[in-house]
């Protein structure tokens, strides 16, 4: 949808923007960060679109304090294939409103959207960042730092065993209060090809986890930094994902309700470790309890677990046995990182898809959507 690419009004009295739907949100940021506005929710990448960011519902690192992307999508235009181009907000064809936010691209095309922005003093963040040794000690610090902080996050190492499973490295951060409103532009590396084999294996991954969780020094340190580097460390790097050669990657998301986490999160680690295969960067992150407006959003009231696997077909197994400990605990996947769910688990985890399936253009369809429906 990128030739959707023109912003159609914005309001910097406000902090809104009304732009088409294959606007990136790095185009976004190139125009609001030097009014004093930043995107209310942001995931883990800025090229994303408008579209994609709603139509997944998308989370970031604030969670717990602003809900997903879908909580700040104030109208959106919604093409059908006979019915036009449709206005839609809470007051406005509201069910579509719900059903396109977070609905996979199925209701229809998403033409242009109306978001609402946070005002920010400065382009940089100060962020804090401290190692843990354990999974209790993450759940610990999650507890006494996410209230006090606008985002949250944690890195943590898969392949650590026993005492220390899911030792990692908290990172928490905030707009600081003083400094300039710049955008960055810094050159970008590009991974320029494919190896025929993946770079990342058992060997690399264990120097890469322990390397860096031995980096963070045990006392917490604070540092103010660009924003780029804090939100998109990944976009940095372009066609990173060529780093696991030809066969990719997949990434496994899930999220596990609030009073069951601690143990399940356990559960999960231990089969990860016990397979063997780790995963390069795997992300810890409290969700919070605003609900999205949206129908299949993906966050719950939780903790979301994000993994990246090097492509091999022994992780058949494996996601079996996770999705067996996923289900068990009342938790779901995440159909914006799936490529496995079996139509069990994702109509046991969204039950409201039936409801998406009614409103559902009929003329749009996807793989995702017959494998999970049939
Ligand atoms: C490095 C990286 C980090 C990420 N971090 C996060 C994160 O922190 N949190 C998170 O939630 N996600 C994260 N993601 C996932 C990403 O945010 C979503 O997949 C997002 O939807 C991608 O947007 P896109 O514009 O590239 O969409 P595409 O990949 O182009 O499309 C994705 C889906 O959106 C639909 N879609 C796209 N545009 C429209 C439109 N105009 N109208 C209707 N449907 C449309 C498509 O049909 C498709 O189903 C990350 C992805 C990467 C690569």
């Amino acid at each position: 949808m990128r030739a959707l690419n023109r912003f159609i009004q914005v309001d910097w009295q406000q902090g809104t923007v009304q732009a088409e739907a294959g606007v990136t949100l790095a185009e976004i940021l190139a125009i609001s960060i030097p009014q004093g506005w930043f995107l209310s929710v942001t995931p883990g990448t800025q090229f994303a679109t408008l579209g994609g960011a709603i139509a997944n519902d998308v989370h970031g690192k604030n969670h717990h304090l602003r809900g997903t992307f879908g909580n700040h999508v104030r109208r959106l235009g919604l093409l059908r294939h006979n019915e036009g181009v449709l206005t839609c907000s809470p007051t406005e064809h509201p069910e579509f409103y719900t059903s396109t936010i977070g609905g996979l691209g199925l209701t229809g095309i998403i033409v242009w959207a109306e978001i609402q922005l946070i005002p920010i003093r400065t382009s940089q963040i100060d962020s804090t960042v401290v190692r843990f040794g354990n999974l209790g000690e993450f759940f610990s610090l999650s507890a006494e730092l996410d209230h006090q902080h606008e985002y949250s996050v944690a890195w943590i190492d898969c392949l650590a065993k026993g005492t220390q499973t899911g030792r990692g490295v908290f990172i928490v951060g905030d707009h600081a209060r003083y400094g300039s409103l710049e955008v960055d532009e810094r050159a970008k590396l590009s991974m320029p090809l494919t190896p025929p084999v993946s770079l990342i294996n058992n060997l690399s991954l264990q120097a890469f986890n322990n390397m860096y969780w031995r980096v963070h020094p045990a006392q917490s340190t604070r540092k103010r930094g660009d924003y780029e580097p804090f939100f998109y460390p990944l976009d940095r790097i372009l066609h990173w994902n060529r780093i696991y050669g030809r066969r990719g990657f997949q990434q496994y998301q899930c999220v596990i309700p609030d009073a069951v986490a601690e143990v399940v999160m356990h559960e999960l680690l231990e089969a990860i470790a016990d397979s063997g295969q780790g995963s390069f960067l795997a992300v810890l992150k409290r969700c919070g309890n605003i609900a999205s407006p949206g129908l299949l959003s993906f966050p719950l009231p939780g903790t979301s677990l994000a993994l990246d696997f090097p492509q091999k077909a022994d992780l058949v197994r494996l996601f079996a046995r996770l999705d067996a400990i996923v289900r068990e605990s009342g938790g779901r996947l995440y159909p914006a990182k799936d490529a496995h769910m079996t139509g069990g688990d994702f109509r046991k985890a969204y039950p409201a898809w039936e409801r998406l399936e009614a409103l559902r253009d009929p003329s749009l369809n996807s793989h995702f959507w017959k494998r999970v429906t049939a």
